[in-house]
């Protein structure tokens, strides 16, 4: 089994509770307006094709702060390599090493579940609660989220959900009340993160020649947070 990754983070602090070893891995399906990471997007230009054995190997030298805190595998989309997660997992935990994922949970196969018995901890990005919006967002439709979610939620894996703000799409009262009703709904959501929307990834997309919708618009003000926060925090649930 090879995992197709992108790049690595030796300390990274906002995937997960903790000091985390992060994994990007290659690979999306999905085509969020707002990406950060467009060079994951194409499967076949890994930077790293190495095996579970092998990335272990490379969270030795820090593996005591990782006791602490955990890994995370991000991307791209990385439930495209569940099989990968999986054995990667399977290492961890049997160091103790606490594990989640951070994906937009579009798919649900029986490999996906097979990886998330060793899974501690998802980052789930619903990233629209209407489904003519999320479509147009990120290219996906919205239920394959939604499914996986309610698996989470069936399963008690926890759930950190994330929902990126942005200016004109999803920056809207009536979306964000939506969809902390829905969060409501879920039984494990241990907090959600708002995301503001940035745009950091700009020079990426001029090097891969892509447009990037999204040049104009601008990230949203305190204001805006701290009512999309206000939202959440007025139904009970956490929010970073
Ligand atoms: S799911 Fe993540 S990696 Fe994929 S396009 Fe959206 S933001 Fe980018």
């Amino acid at each position: 089994m090879i995992g197709k990754i992108h790049s690595f983070e030796s300390f990274g602090t906002v995937d997960g509770p903790g000091i985390r070893f992060v994994i990007f891995m290659q690979g999306c399906k999905f085509r969020c307006l707002y990406c950060h990471n467009p060079d994951t997007f194409d499967l076949g230009a890994a930077s790293f094709m190495l095996s579970p054995e092998q990335v272990f190997g490379k969270m030795e030298k820090f593996k005591v702060f990782y006791k602490k805190g955990g890994v995370t595998i991000s991307g791209g989309e990385p439930l495209l390599q569940p099989t990968f997660i999986k054995e990667f997992f399977k290492l961890c935990k049997a160091e103790r090493i606490h594990t989640a994922i951070d994906t937009g949970g579009g798919c649900l196969t029986d490999e996906v579940k097979a990886a998330l018995t060793y899974t501690d901890m998802v980052l789930l990005d619903v990233k629209c609660i209407d489904p003519d919006i999320h479509k147009s967002l990120t290219g996906q439709p919205l239920q394959p989220t939604l499914d996986f979610a309610e698996y989470l939620s069936e399963q008690g894996i926890s759930v950190w959900i994330r929902y990126v703000l942005v200016p004109g799409i999803t920056d809207r009262d009536d979306l964000i009340e939506k969809h902390a009703d829905y969060v409501s709904s879920l039984k494990n959501v241990e907090k959600v993160e708002i995301l503001p929307f940035h745009k950091l990834a700009l020079s990426k997309y001029e090097k891969l020649g892509i447009e990037y919708a999204l040049k104009d618009t601008e990230p949203p003000t305190a204001e805006r947070i701290e009512n999309a926060k206000n939202i959440y925090k007025n139904r009970g649930i956490k929010v970073n």
